[in-house]
């Protein structure tokens, strides 16, 4: 007797077990149903944002060192003596060709006290500016260009590959040395472009 009841007691626990499982499965496949489309959709989001991803890895590699003949950063970006130095110095040997380090259009072509001949260069958000220029600007048909005197034009207005010579490394404006002031923006924020050319030399070695 003891033992009918026993084993009576054991199948209803077996079959509330199985009743409980059921139910667990039809919760379960039931929230499945549900999250699918958030799933699905949390997918194609990150399939979107695959290829862009590996497209701004590749873009750095097809950016340029700046100057020819590079031989010293002789100045940081930051704090200098009181005042901010909103770029990079790059010591080259006065005339070295200045290379355009992304592929842009010519924003402006200028000559100051400060920077010297000058010019920047707008790619997307970005604007690079190359100070202390050897050579100057001129003015022709209603228009401004950069000439090195050695034949270089280089007009405002103007589109120009990545690599390209756009300039030469001068001793205009205010410099103790001839090098390259190189000066970077981001949605019109100054970038450090130290850490830009430490970004591009992780992606192209
Ligand atoms: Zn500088």
């Amino acid at each position: 007797m003891k033992k009918i009841l026993q084993d009576s007691t054991d199948l209803r626990s077996v079959k509330r077990f199985f009743r409980l499982r059921q139910m667990l499965l039809l919760v379960l496949s039931i929230g499945i149903i549900l999250i699918s489309p958030y799933l699905h959709q949390q997918l194609v989001q990150a399939q979107s944002a695959l290829p862009s991803k590996v497209a701004t890895g590749n873009l750095w590699q097809e950016a340029s060192f700046p100057v020819e003949n590079f031989q010293d950063y002789t100045s940081p970006f930051g704090p200098r003596g009181g005042d901010f130095h909103y770029g990079l110095d790059m010591a080259a040997p006065e005339g070295s060709y200045i290379r355009n380090w992304w592929g842009g259009q010519i924003a402006d072509v200028w000559e100051d006290g400060r920077c010297g001949t000058a010019m920047i260069v707008r790619s997307g958000d970005w604007e690079h500016i190359y100070c202390h220029l050897r050579g100057r600007v001129e003015t022709a048909n209603g228009g401004r260009y950069y000439t090195d005197r050695e034949g270089l034009q280089i007009w405002q207005g103007q589109t120009v590959p990545a690599g390209a010579r756009i300039a030469r490394v001068g001793m205009t404006g205010r410099t103790s040395g001839p090098h390259l002031h190189w000066g970077l923006k981001y949605g019109g924020r100054w970038v450090d472009p130290a850490l830009v050319l430490r970004e591009m030399y992780a992606q192209q070695s």
